[in-house]
């Protein structure tokens, strides 16, 4: 199918559905300027302390930082809190935001991105489920039954040459044991998936809410790496009537039935909306 065929199809799909689920992984996120953390070597150039410590991304997104040493743990997500706070979503969240608003059913969202940056788009709380949790939310490392809470007013001074926190570290309110982003990292037995699960449940009820709705799905640089968003989205697409639509500048190979384009997140949003427009 040439690119222009694509576009056409995926236009006629959103232009025609009654519900909107938009599936998200990193490649949403690398459009707007925020560091690819895939491969060391693009998250070393970002990062050049982290290169001198020989450590990478998956290296990092480890729990046991919090326990070994707070200082680098709290210096990577204190970095990454501040720059996603900091980072404007790109145009084509505001595009996605008005197909789902135009939807006679509404729109629901499935990131696995913990950047906050759907919120910050204007989507409503409610109707996100961010499954690998957000940055924007901290838990106890001890786990003591707090649940989750806002990271709203919590800031953490990082010194760029070595990328370690200076200065006090967020604590539980609770209890007062160090606190931990809410994201799930790699190996991570201490997850408090309570906000997660509140998600996904509101997920599921608004699916069995659409009843024989036409649902379409635009899936938006979620790769087979970490493949939770992309896997979701192909069994939504299962669905009576429903439509996927993959954009992937990489990896763009998809289910029979489905729309493939082979983009980037904000190429690919802007000319499926030039085409409804016209
Ligand atoms: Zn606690």
């Amino acid at each position: 199918m040439s690119d222009d065929r694509a576009i056409a199809r995926a236009a006629e799909a959103v232009a025609s559905a009654d519900a909107l689920l938009i599936g998200a992984g990193a490649g949403m996120g690398v459009d707007g300027g925020l560091p690819d953390f895939r491969g060391n070597e693009g998250f070393w150039r970002a990062y050049p302390p982290f290169a001198k410590l020989g450590l990478g991304f998956a290296a990092l997104a480890s729990p046991r930082w919090f326990r070994d040493d707070p200082a680098l743990a709290w210096g990577f997500y204190g970095h990454r809190l501040e720059l996603y706070r900091r980072t404007v979503p790109h145009q084509g969240f505001a595009i996605l935001k008005r197909w789902a608003d135009r939807m006679p059913r509404g729109g629901f969202v499935l990131t696995s991105n913990v950047d906050g940056s759907f919120q910050r788009a204007g989507f409503p709380a409610d109707r996100i489920h961010e499954v690998h949790g957000a940055i924007d939310f901290l838990q106890c490392l001890d786990l003591c039954g707090v649940g989750t809470f806002p990271a709203e007013g919590v800031s953490v001074t990082v010194d760029p040459s070595t990328m370690r926190a200076v200065g006090g570290l967020p604590r539980c309110p609770n209890c007062g044991a160090l606190a931990r982003p809410n994201i799930l990292m790699f190996g991570d037995a201490g997850w408090d998936d309570s906000t997660a699960e509140a998600q996904f449940r509101r997920l599921r009820d608004w699916l069995r809410s659409l009843d024989a709705a036409r649902l379409v799905v635009v899936e938006c640089g979620a790769g087979t790496a970490i493949p939770t968003v992309r896997l979701h989205c192909e069994d939504l697409a299962e669905r009576p009537g429903a439509v996927l639509i993959r954009i992937n500048p990489r990896e763009a190979h998809a289910p029979p039935g489905a729309i493939s384009l082979a983009s980037g997140a904000l190429k690919a949003l802007e000319s499926i909306d030039q085409h409804i427009g016209t």
